[in-house]
């Protein structure tokens, strides 16, 4: 596995996202990016020997533009509405969208991350059957406690990512506390989604040479492979598009229903 996080294309866009999110919440908004970042930096490197696994399948190696933009673009765009829509009041859905379309990005990377570390094989979130380490829609007990774990990171930070964007706001201990529940839920509810698009619709493919399921067009050994199921165009990064899309959706939710 090379040593580079990111690759060029996704660099560039990491510093796209990385200027629009301080220009838009200065260091509040960017503390929300950088928890999400580093921390899933740190989790992709821990156990690089036992993560064999998620580089055959294809999940594995520099984030490209597309990985990042999976992740990041949905919470920029909330983020930018913030400050245009929303002139970037206190007391804003499009804020707790932002938070939670990291939120979600943050508990499935975890979730993925230390899953796949875990000694017993995941299940199928919708058949219940064993699946391959590291494919996607596979879901175990620590991978689970992990997307908690990191939802519940980006919830926490969310009031203080709030006072740091708007600093002196007048706004109560009670309302701040308000952002934590729907950011929280659209964390979980995000990686939810993601394990079972992951389980369903996300295509999935098989190398030949190897026998084995995987989830890109060329395996790592450079055998073509074939689609077995699945929509053709729904892959890692479309699936994580659509789990932030739902993070944003369920934190802007329910924080409007709590209110
Ligand atoms: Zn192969």
């Amino acid at each position: 596995m090379r040593s580079h996080a990111l690759t060029r294309g996704g660099a560039l866009a990491a510093f796209a996202i990385g200027t629009l999110t301080y220009g838009a919440g200065t260091l509040g908004s960017a503390l929300i990016l950088l928890a999400f970042f580093l921390s899933s930096m740190a989790l992709t490197r821990a156990g690089r020997k036992r993560k064999r696994e998620l580089v055959d399948i294809g999940k594995a190696g520099p984030r490209d533009a597309w990985q990042v933009l999976a992740n990041g673009v949905v919470a920029t765009v909330c983020l930018t509405a913030w400050v245009f829509l929303d002139h970037g009041r206190a007391l804003s859905a499009w804020f707790v969208a932002f938070a939670g379309a990291y939120a979600a990005a943050t508990a499935d990377t975890w979730g993925t991350e230390i899953g796949t570390l875990a000694p017993a094989p995941p299940r199928s979130i919708v058949s219940g059957k064993a699946l391959v380490t590291g494919l996607s829609g596979g879901v175990s007990g620590p991978g689970t406690a992990a997307e908690v774990a990191g939802a519940v990171l980006i919830a926490i930070l969310t009031p203080g990512a709030l006072l740091l964007a708007l600093p002196g706001i007048p706004v109560t201990v009670h309302a701040l506390a308000g952002f934590i529940l729907p950011v929280f839920a659209g964390g979980f509810g995000g990686a939810l989604v993601d394990s079972l698009l992951g389980a369903s619709l996300q295509v999935r493919r098989w190398c030949p040479a190897c026998e084995r399921e995987c989830e890109v067009d060329t395996h790592g050994c450079g055998t073509p492979t074939v689609r077995r199921r699945g929509i053709p165009w729904l892959g890692n990064d479309a699936v994580n598009f659509a789990a932030t899309s739902s993070g944003a959706a369920i934190a802007a939710g329910v924080w409007t229903l709590l209110r």
